[in-house]
């Protein structure tokens, strides 16, 4: 072939996260065949679809099946029974004219670099992924905010190294950190991005973990619908990962530098590229936005919180340092004994045979340390917790 492919791609990092861990519980179960791994490293939910949401799609597929109530293609941005149900469930005033439905957060994270140019990207150290490739892929340069036990892996504006206008991605509660921003932390950085003519991406798929007074989206901040785009998803709150719904809110206040509106430049990119959510699957992320959609969820919430609590507790105890735990189905730890996260890595496969997840994977400031998550059983929770009293 004669083509030519986008060389971007060849400044994106290779993923050996997962396959290296992968490699080496395999090379440890060859050795160690009669092991007992438990494995806290998943960032996937476990528990089952609520029942609303079954009971939901179910209906729709019926729906579907009769000449009376079949659809075809849905609205590009979305049902308005559901965008109703997600405006319902904001504090701040939010219109339906601001929010697109799609297939997940990820997607959307990907692909809203495509209504915007060549700006300056500002992205924290260590966080998902995502932000990071899809900006290489476009072509577009990346500094860094470092997280970090000083900041309690909540980098801040004042670490930003030349002002100026940036489109910033913040992440809260934080993967893999677990951390969130309070309310004066997220205004700070509010009052920067209107500041310096800023656009915040703020992915807000763990709002649902959040215990405390913390905000659960930026818009319960002034001012943050003149700056700021939000990406939310049913996947970690109703258990949608392998069902596909999220959500996004460009407000109609936002202006580029010409004045043309993100709005209007979003509905016509998801209009040409994108045709939808199934119906059956926007029905059920509909039930479990209602009353007792919501109850049902956070039941299950609060089961990955038990299991939160309980690997906390242990750390507690041994006074390692840690983050996230409270609002976040994520721990993140600093590895004991001075130690770097493969060092840490392979310590606690071989000694307790837990598998978890090192820190360095999510970036360079995650070096040294390690994420556990909660989404494991009880059972096997309490079990990894008693193996790391013993080891820790
Ligand atoms: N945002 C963050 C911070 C995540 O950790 C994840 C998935 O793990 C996503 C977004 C993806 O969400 P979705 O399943 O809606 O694509």
């Amino acid at each position: 072939m004669n083509i030519k492919t986008n060389s971007n791609f060849k400044n994106i990092k290779e993923t050996y996260l997962f396959s290296e861990i992968a490699s080496r519980v395999r090379r440890y179960q060859e050795e160690n065949p009669g092991a007992k791994l438990i494995r806290l490293g998943i960032g996937d939910v476990t528990l089952p679809l609520p029942a609303v949401a079954v009971e939901a799609m179910v209906r729709a597929a019926n729906e579907m099946g009769r000449q009376e109530t079949f659809r075809g293609y849905p609205p590009e941005s979305g049902h308005e029974f559901l965008k109703k149900a997600i405006a319902d469930h904001y504090t701040a005033d939010i219109r339906l004219s601001e929010i697109f439905i799609s297939d997940g957060a990820k997607s959307d994270i990907g692909n809203l670099v495509d209504i915007l140019g060549n700006n300056k990207i500002i992205i924290p150290d260590p966080v998902y992924p995502v932000y990071v490739d899809s900006n290489l892929m476009s072509g577009n340069k990346i500094s860094y905010i470092s997280g970090s036990s000083e900041n309690g892996f909540l980098p801040m504006p004042d670490q930003i190294r030349e002002d100026g206008a940036a489109v910033i991605y913040l992440c809260s509660p934080n993967n893999p950190t677990g951390a969130a921003y309070d309310r004066a932390q997220l205004t700070k950085w509010v009052e920067y991005a209107l500041k310096t003519g800023s656009l915040i991406i703020y992915d807000s798929a763990y709002e649902a973990f959040i215990t405390g007074d913390l905000p659960h989206s930026i818009y319960e901040i002034e001012g943050a619908r003149e700056c700021a785009i939000e990406v939310c998803s049913f996947s970690k709150f109703a258990g949608f990962t392998g069902t596909r719904c999220g959500w996004t809110i460009v407000p109609e206040d936002l202006k580029a530098d010409d004045g043309t509106s993100l709005n209007k430049m979003w509905f016509r990119r998801q209009a040409t590229k994108f045709n939808g959510v199934s119906y059956p699957v926007q029905c059920a992320a509909e039930a479990v936005l209602s009353g007792e959609g919501i109850r049902q969820c956070m039941r299950n919430i609060a089961y990955y919180q038990e299991n939160a609590d309980m690997i906390a507790a242990v750390l507690d105890e041994k006074g390692i340092y840690y983050t996230g735990g409270k609002d976040s189905p994520y721990i993140w730890l600093k590895c004991p004994g001075g130690m770097d996260s493969w060092t840490f890595f392979d310590h606690l496969l071989g000694k307790a045979q837990i598998v978890g997840t090192p820190g360095e994977g999510f970036g360079e400031a995650g070096e040294g340390y390690f994420r556990l998550t909660a989404f494991g059983t009880h059972e096997n929770t309490k079990e990894a917790c008693s193996r790391l009293r013993e080891l820790l």
